[in-house]
């Protein structure tokens, strides 16, 4: 079980050691979003503000006031912040929240979106290494589709800079797409790109369902955001356009998380050994989920009284909305499904409405499979058990259950 020793520490295999007794801690993982500003102002994005926006930068959660919460999440169990944002890197304290956050052992993932990463930066993370690849999203191969995405003029070089300098100092880091209309003819060469990076051992993720703005402050940005989603059909062609890893997963996943919730509204880990710190020193259960009711103030309480009380009540809630209940409630694809109370919030102001463009594109993918047939409704097919064995090829867990 030892795999290093050394007179000031011993170095166990992390699947073998009982470092927490059996117990899992309160605190598994912390996002903290360090701010909602940014110095791009992208097409899609559903939080963005401006760079130069002073009253949000007021009000923004002091460098104390960060450190505090680092030192009780440690407490806690935590082992991994996320800095995400906006641009975390905007921060001027960035880089002392980073050997903060280092100094207490915490592993750092930083998502950004590389344009202002600098030569005093990378020296930092080459020193005291961040411990899990920095995330950065990158919005297209040419200065003109990036641009068409970003839009600031001189983001395209400053990204590629950025990267360039990570790439020179060893730093490890992986890249994320997004898929949006001035992009979607670059997949391949985005793919074959980041195939070089060396971190880069799984083909790149994207994003492309699109979050409505997250603060619900905005109808214009809300219309520009929709126009920007894939259609139904071409989620699905997106999905299997590798067919077999696929429906590899599919079944896999399938035969665990399909079945109908009922009446309750949460059915994902929200606020479960984890949740997110925004920029203000709100938790939030997700990085996601503002709805006013399921957040908790940290500047009247800690983290622990969220995760052990706040958190575990507001999971109890139940659907009331009569929508939901003879949709969502009854539909066995609900795993499946994107829906979700965060996008339930940021599409309608509540925690339980379906949303129509997750549904169909539920439905599209699910006739693809075969669990459904033209024209059938999720939440009407009471052989749901028999069809997940069928495609799966296992009995669906939640046979016999009701
Ligand atoms: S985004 Fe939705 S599904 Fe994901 S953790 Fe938050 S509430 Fe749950
Ligand atoms: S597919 Fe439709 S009915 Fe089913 S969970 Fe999603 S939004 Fe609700």
């Amino acid at each position: 079980m030892i795999v290093e020793k050394n007179p000031y520490s011993v170095k166990l295999r992390a699947d073998k050691a009982s470092l927490w007794k059996g117990k899992t801690p309160l605190l598994g993982a912390l996002d903290m979003e360090l701010t909602e500003r940014c110095n791009n102002n992208c097409i899609h994005c559903y939080i963005n503000l401006a760079a130069d926006d002073l009253n949000t930068k007021k009000r923004e959660l002091s460098t104390d006031e960060i450190k505090g919460i680092l030192q009780e999440a440690t407490s806690l169990g935590c082992l991994t912040v996320r800095f995400t944002g906006g641009e975390p890197l905007l921060r001027e304290d960035f880089e002392d929240l980073y050997v903060f956050a280092r100094t207490l052992g915490l592993r750092v993932i930083v998502f950004t979106n590389a344009t202002l990463i600098t030569p005093e930066l990378t020296r930092l993370f080459a020193h005291i290494p961040p411990l899990k690849p920095v995330e950065i999203t990158v919005y297209g191969m040419r200065e003109s589709s990036y641009e068409s995405v970003t839009r600031v003029s001189g983001s395209f070089e400053a990204a590629w800079r950025g990267m360039n300098l990570l790439l020179k100092r060893k730093v490890p880091f992986v890249v994320k797409g997004v898929l949006l209309p001035p992009n979607r003819g670059e997949m391949e060469e985005f793919e074959s790109w980041a195939s070089t990076i060396p971190t880069m051992d799984r083909p790149p993720s994207y994003s492309m369902f699109f979050d409505l703005r997250c603060r619900r402050d905005s109808q214009e940005k809300n219309r520009l955001i929709k126009g920007l989603r894939l259609s139904p059909e071409e989620a699905y062609e997106f999905f299997a356009r590798r067919p077999e890893e696929y429906l590899r997963e599919m079944r896999e996943f399938c035969s665990k998380f399909t079945r109908p919730p009922q009446k309750n509204i949460f059915s994902c880990g929200a606020g479960v050994g984890g949740g997110c710190v925004d920029a203000y020193g709100n938790f939030q259960p997700c990085l996601l989920l503002r709805h006013p009711d399921t957040v908790y103030d940290l500047k009247k309480g800690s983290l622990k009284d969220a995760l052990t009380n706040f958190f575990p009540e507001i999971r109890q809630m139940k659907a009331g909305n009569p929508d939901y209940l003879t949709r969502c409630g009854r539909c066995f694809l609900k795993g499946l499904c994107e829906q979700c109370p965060a996008r339930s919030w940021m599409e309608h102001g509540t925690l339980d409405t379906p949303v129509d463009y997750l549904c169909e594109i539920a439905h599209a993918q699910a006739s693809y499979l075969g669990l459904l047939e033209d024209h059938e409704m999720s939440w009407d097919i009471e052989d749901w058990r028999e069809r997940i064995t069928a495609f799966t090829g296992k009995e669906s867990i939640y046979q016999g259950r009701k």
